[in-house]
């Protein structure tokens, strides 16, 4: 069967039943996820077993009949559950994935119910709504902002900081477009600018992302938290109120639409990227050495930790991983080459003379003022010439993919350890 090449996400309008039943399988979800990763771990270090789909298929068979809140979650979305895991070690052990060891799932996070394309069923009422009948739970209204497109083959419910959405994994069987043959670019990302294109005299910035109001409001709310929090320190034990479940729910109200539109910022800086240029070159930088050591270690404490710390949150809110990952795709989309070239000394290089020199940076700033041929530009723009120069000697191809097959994601799949920090049983 053909797999889903498109991810399409819609804001989901239930009644208060069936969001508090979502929430109940939500967390059921969890909950079976992480007895199944223990399973695995306990199997593997006391007998030296691998569990696999079927074996543990069984067991969940078995769960099902003994326990009511398994039985009460729809069964295929509990075989994803297991399905997910699998694909989560096929991941991990996959060294052309990035994907760590997977993790357990604490309780604060992103609940989310799978079902499979064929447990789902989707009719559209008029130009923008259209419903999505669950298993177990009949008919579900969304909007539809965009149409879906395809043929769905799977389907997730999930809650965020703004409230419960659906997103279904599409096939829609498009082909990729013939080479565009737009001109050459570098891109150089970076901190201060979101994006200095070479072919252009400005650069990209991304705009605020919470408005003035917007700011203060949540300046508000965190001062409002805080006292809340006292207040039921002294007075409730600890115990949180619903005041003050409310105002962490507004505030993750906020939060999630900041986030939104920096995503939003991202995907239309790729796609104009994809679409107008033949080839992009970009740095080829390694995320996690680029933020990991802001706290350094007991013996041997990092310097200057709160700079650097607020440095890894700029470069996470800009999100270089995610911008690779997405011009990865939508350039195999739009006919275009994306070519990650070595990053070294690129900021230090003149884009003049190609003299390597890190006097050329010191003491202007923003500004590269080569100090062989006095060549001057923003120091930005300079990396991007300079990048633009390597990609093109390196033909456009891509090197290093870390995910050059991956369209759609399962955000359940995804752990956060590293394959440094696995049990040792499993090396
Ligand atoms: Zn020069």
């Amino acid at each position: 069967m053909s797999k889903a090449d498109r991810g399409r996400r819609y804001r989901l309008y239930a009644t208060v039943e069936v969001e508090a039943r979502l929430t109940a399988w939500g967390h059921t979800c969890r909950a079976l996820w992480n007895m199944a990763l223990h399973q695995r771990i306990y199997a593997y270090e006391q007998r030296g077993k691998t569990l696999n789909l079927a074996s543990q298929g069984v067991h969940l068979t078995q769960a099902r009949c003994e326990l009511d809140w398994v039985a009460d979650l729809a069964a295929q979305s509990a075989q994803q559950v297991v399905r997910h895991l699998d694909a989560a070690y096929a991941n991990f052990w996959n060294p052309d994935h990035s994907a760590g060891f997977p993790s357990f799932k604490k309780r604060g996070r992103r609940l989310s119910v799978s079902f499979p394309g064929q447990a789902v069923s989707v009719r559209k009422l008029n130009r923008h709504w259209a419903e999505v009948r669950l298993p177990k739970l009949g008919w579900v209204k969304f909007r539809l902002s965009r149409a879906v497109g395809g043929t769905i083959r799977n389907a997730t419910v999930s809650r965020d900081g703004n409230g419960w959405h659906i997103s279904f994994g599409v096939h829609t069987g498009r082909k990729p477009d013939a080479p565009n043959g737009k001109p050459e670019c570098g891109v150089d990302f970076g901190v201060a600018a979101s994006a200095y294109v070479s072919t252009e005299t400005t650069a990209r910035r991304m705009p605020p992302t919470l408005t003035k109001s917007e700011k203060a409001r949540l300046r508000f709310l965190e001062q409002r938290k805080a006292r809340q929090i006292t207040y039921a320190k002294k007075h409730a034990g600890g115990r949180y109120g619903n005041r003050l479940r409310k105002t962490i729910a507004q505030i993750a109200g906020l939060k999630t639409r900041q986030a939104n539109r920096r995503a939003d910022f991202t995907h239309k800086l790729t796609t104009d990227l994809a679409k107008n240029h033949g080839m992009i070159g970009i740095e080829d930088l390694r995320v996690k050495n680029m933020t990991k050591s802001a706290k350094g270690t007991i013996e041997r404490p990092a310097a200057k930790v709160r700079q650097k710390a607020g440095l890894n949150r700029s470069i996470l809110d800009n999100a270089p991983g995610e911008r690779r990952r997405q011009l990865e795709y939508k350039c195999r989309m739009y006919g275009s080459k994306l070519a990650a070239v070595p990053a070294f000394h690129t900021s230090q290089t003149c884009a003049a003379c190609g003299k390597v020199d890190p006097e050329s940076r010191q003491g202007c700033g923003r500004m590269f003022s080569c100090v062989h041929c006095g060549h001057e530009d923003d120091a930005d723009h300079n990396a991007s010439i300079e990048i633009e120069a390597r990609a093109r000697r390196t033909g456009g191809s891509v090197t290093n993919s870390t995910r050059s097959t991956c369209t759609v994601r399962v955000p359940a799949q995804r752990g956060r350890r590293t394959r440094e920090a696995l049990p040792a049983a499993h090396g």
